[in-house]
């Protein structure tokens, strides 16, 4: 058993993690950069350690920092929260090499599923849907256009290496194909040093679901259904539900234990979300990320678990606490990202915190590292909160959104909470009607924020 856990982290994400080592009696210690002095996660852990100036890739991102802040607490395990190094392999085994658990996948699952050829060729291998597209990598011109031609058009050329949204390019036509493929190859080049791209068919309005996994690292997996992700803006998610609006018990049972079973039979251990795209009832396995992601509290809400605290132990090596069956969906929960930003066009708003009050109430959670007179730093992500909430069904949920940001104060600074306001007044989002690509067509059709 752990006593001590450090956490490679900042933000709701390092304090999410510190209060389920409270709960677990294992004692936590944070990182922070000198920029970081004063942030939540430092007063709220029993230990801290400065690894180095604000810029990430000199202290959060900062490997030898990061494990000599292990050696001098003697923390037995290290915490990734998400971003930073939560999927970077080369990390994870320095950890083990130096004796450390890491509280995550191996090394080897990390870098089969950062490879989005190689994920794509395994999860087809395991029997999970995914979108037809070129089999491996398209080295040229020629070979692109026979297999868009094969696929119809429109295509998406993506980088293997890709994340972020970036390295992808459509070509809705032949003549665009050209042009799309090179510029793919070159941007992909550039942003990744490997200019290694595919072809997928490109779907037209589809949504945005992804199944949580977990695994116990020994062949046994289950899976917490899904969440519903569409609603997004340049390829960030702004709010997430579950259950998701359109998918019912026998199609999240279906599809739950392909996504489980494949997970299961590669020994895949911790938390894992495979994420789909999905039209006409069908499901398009897109990628695998392997590490919690900011989005865990909707499962959480309706499933009643920690999955924090399953990652801990499942990285001490104990069972999953939970089996399949034990796993009953509740209610609906829906989580909000609340960002500093400005609107309408969301450039990033840091600065100091004047008056804070957090909502609360039944079914109210808000994970943020926000206190009164805290100064937001402008070095690092603008997500400054999360809101979730959770109802007996959609429309109490929705109904508890909207109650619940009329109660949230963040005074000093810009937020996107006007934007969650008026969403909350769209008949597409109380119905439930929106694909990937609804937001960002809302606000060019100029929605008033
Ligand atoms: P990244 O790792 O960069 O986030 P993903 O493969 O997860 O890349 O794709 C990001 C987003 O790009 C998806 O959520 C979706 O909006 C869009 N996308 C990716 N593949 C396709 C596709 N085949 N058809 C339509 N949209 C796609």
């Amino acid at each position: 058993m752990f006593e001590k856990i450090l956490i490679a982290n900042r933000g709701e994400i390092a304090l999410r993690v510190i209060r389920a080592c409270r709960e677990m009696g294992i004692r936590s210690v944070a990182v922070h950069s000198t920029a970081d002095a004063d942030a939540m996660h430092v007063r709220m852990a029993d230990e801290s350690v400065c690894i180095g100036p604000p810029p990430g890739t000199d202290s959060y991102l900062s490997i030898p920092a990061i494990i000599s802040a292990c050696e001098i607490t003697g923390a037995q395990a290290i915490h990734p929260g998400y971003g930073f190094l939560s999927e970077n392999a080369r990390f994870v085994q320095i950890v083990e090499d130096h004796g450390l658990t890491f509280i995550g996948p191996s090394a080897e699952h990390i870098r089969m599923m950062g490879d989005k050829i190689t994920a794509k060729e395994t999860m087809k291998a395991l029997g999970v849907p995914c979108v037809p597209g070129s089999d491996g990598g398209v080295p040229d011109l020629e070979t692109a256009r026979r297999v868009a031609a094969e696929i119809g058009y429109p295509v998406i050329i993506k980088a293997t290496a890709g994340g972020g949204g970036r390295g992808m390019k459509l070509a809705k036509t032949a003549d665009e194909l050209d042009h799309a493929f090179q510029t793919a190859r070159a941007e992909a080049k550039s942003a990744f040093g490997n200019d290694e791209v595919y072809i997928e068919k490109y779907l037209g309005k589809p949504r945005h679901i992804e199944i949580q996994v977990f695994g116990d690292g020994k062949g046994h997996a289950v899976h917490l259904g899904e969440r519903d992700c569409s609603l997004q803006r340049r390829h960030q998610k702004v709010l997430e539900e579950a259950p998701g609006p359109v998918i019912d018990a026998d199609t999240r049972a279906r599809i739950g234990q392909i996504c489980a079973e494949a997970v299961a039979n590669i020994n895949y251990i911790g938390a894992g979300t495979i994420e789909f795209l999905y039209e006409n009832g069908e499901f398009y396995f897109i990628e695998m990320n392997t590490r919690l992601q900011v989005e865990h509290p909707v499962t959480e809400a309706i499933f009643g678990v920690d999955l924090v605290r399953e990652q801990i132990r499942v990285a001490e090596g104990q069972p999953l606490s939970f089996t399949q069956d034990e796993l009953q969906l509740n209610g609906h929960a829906i989580e909000v990202r609340i960002n500093a930003e400005r609107l309408p066009n969301f450039a990033p708003c840091p600065g100091r915190i004047t008056a804070y009050h957090a909502p609360g109430g039944l079914g109210v959670r808000m994970d943020s590292a926000l206190y009164d007179g805290y100064s937001i730093p402008p070095y690092y992500d603008s997500l400054i909160g999360k809101l979730i909430v959770h109802g007996r069904d959609r429309g109490e949920a929705l109904a508890r959104l909207n109650r619940a940001l009329g109660e949230l104060i963040v005074d000093g600074v810009e937020t996107t909470v006007p934007l969650f306001r008026a969403l909350l007044c769209e008949p597409d989002i109380l119905g439930g009607n929106y694909d990937i690509h609804w937001l960002e067509r809302w606000l060019e059709s100029g929605a008033e924020l």
